[in-house]
């Protein structure tokens, strides 16, 4: 990518007069195999650019600046604004985008002026500033925010939500890594080229918070390792990671099935013990669980038993064997046709409470028992999230063990090499 960038600047330079004089041609020959040569030889020139949806489905939001800023729509129509310390109001309707009783196109271009000046955007949850500039578009009765802004920027406020930025600076580094590979990889990959965005501000990719996550410690990490993403026999890995893994990784075949990746890590890991979430406990009311099957569009009655029948490479719970099939009997039979995958059942759960109380797919249903005339199935579970490439309390207690940011994406990712691929 990056090579192709400077070989169109090279065809940029033979094609354009400079100031009004054609550039003669061995000039032109010899500037640019020089400029080709620094092109195959140094890393690349800067962090190239990322584009991270961060509002959906709003029908209205504010916008603003920290200092002066302009507007421009899809049209050419181009508004200049001073700093106000109240946002406007931009609003979707049937002819277009509304701010401030003035219709513009269906898409709007923010772009702060001057170098240190950061976009605001407020929604019910809050206002956020957010380096780079913003594409506003509407799609319907509801408008869509993209945060442009260069991959180690988008980093900065990325880190802090992924991991404590308290860890060490080694497992930070080896986060950063693994957070702009991630991101890169998301760039480069063909088939997010044709779309707006190369992915979400959500924990659907990586959690962004713009300019209000930011912190010291993670913008060091972030600068230390700048450019730097891990390969496989050349190519930018699939750069997964979690919380934590509960005393075993998985492969990414047993999570979401399909590819099966070499260099993604699965067997025990010990380096993870301190997680709060290493063993946890959860528990649900019998009815209540009947009830969410039953919404879910599974037929269930008075549920007696959840049963586990498969787990991942045939492990054993104390093993580290994710669920791969569950069953309930229930008054009326068994159910659903196919075992349900720890996974789904996760989801399942999850998405019906609205939170992460089905921490992982490594769990064992222990036992049926009443309390107070009420019946509750207990569920224990080993980890946090979904247990494919690096662990997050394995990488921080590597670190708090002196193993450095190289050591740890090595036992995570085996195989692999770190690569600076710009700067
Ligand atoms: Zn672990």
């Amino acid at each position: 990518m990056n090579q192709g960038k400077c070989i169109n600047n090279i065809s940029f330079l033979k094609d354009k007069p400079v100031a009004g004089k054609r550039i003669p041609g061995k000039l032109i020959l010899l500037f640019s195999s020089l400029v080709l040569g620094l092109c195959l030889t140094l890393p690349a020139e800067s962090s190239p650019l990322i584009q991270v949806k961060i509002v959906e489905q709003e029908e209205s939001i504010g916008i603003g600046a920290t200092g002066p800023y302009q507007i421009e729509d899809s049209e050419g129509r181009v508004g200049s604004f001073p700093f106000s310390p109240s946002l406007k109001v931009m609003q979707a309707t049937p002819s277009g985008i509304k701010i401030d009783g003035v219709t513009w196109g269906k898409k709007i271009f923010v772009k702060p002026q001057g170098s240190d000046s950061l976009v605001l955007i407020g929604t019910l949850r809050g206002k956020r500033r957010y380096r780079g500039s913003i594409t506003v578009e509407q799609e319907d009765n509801y408008l869509r925010v993209i945060n442009q802004l260069p991959l180690e920027e988008y980093l900065y406020g990325v880190i802090k939500w992924e991991i404590s930025p308290n860890s060490p600076m080694d497992s930070l580094y080896a986060q950063a890594i693994a957070a702009r590979t991630y991101a890169f990889k998301k760039i480069e990959e063909p088939s997010y080229q044709e779309q707006l965005h190369h992915l979400s501000a959500t924990v659907n990719d990586q959690v962004y918070g713009g300019f209000e996550s930011e912190d010291p410690r993670v913008q060091e990490a972030v600068d230390m390792t700048g450019g730097k993403v891990i390969t496989y026999q050349g190519d930018l890995i699939n750069a997964f990671y979690h919380s934590c893994c509960g005393g075993h990784t998985v492969s990414s075949k047993d999570v979401w099935g399909g590819e099966d990746f070499p260099y993604l890590r699965v067997g025990p890991d010990k380096f993870c013990e301190k997680s709060p979430h290493y063993y946890w406990e959860w528990e649900i009311r019998r009815s209540e669980l009947r009830r969410i099957l039953f919404e879910k569009g599974f037929p269930a009655g008075i549920i007696y038993r959840l049963r586990v029948v498969s787990r991942a490479q045939n492990l054993s719970f104390t093993e580290g064997g994710r669920v791969t099939g569950l069953f309930w009997e229930h008054q009326g039979g068994k159910s659903p046709g196919q075992p349900m995958t720890g996974k789904e059942f996760r989801e399942l759960i999850n998405k019906w409470f609205g939170t992460d109380k089905l921490r992982s797919a490594l769990f064992d249903v222990v036992k049926l028992y009443s309390r107070e005339g009420i019946s509750y199935f207990l569920f224990q579970g080993r980890g946090s999230g979904h247990g494919v490439g690096m662990c997050q309390w394995g990488a921080k207690g590597m670190a708090e063990q002196g193993y450095s940011s190289e050591e740890i994406l090595q036992f995570y990712y085996p195989e692999t090499r770190i690569e600076k691929r710009y700067w």
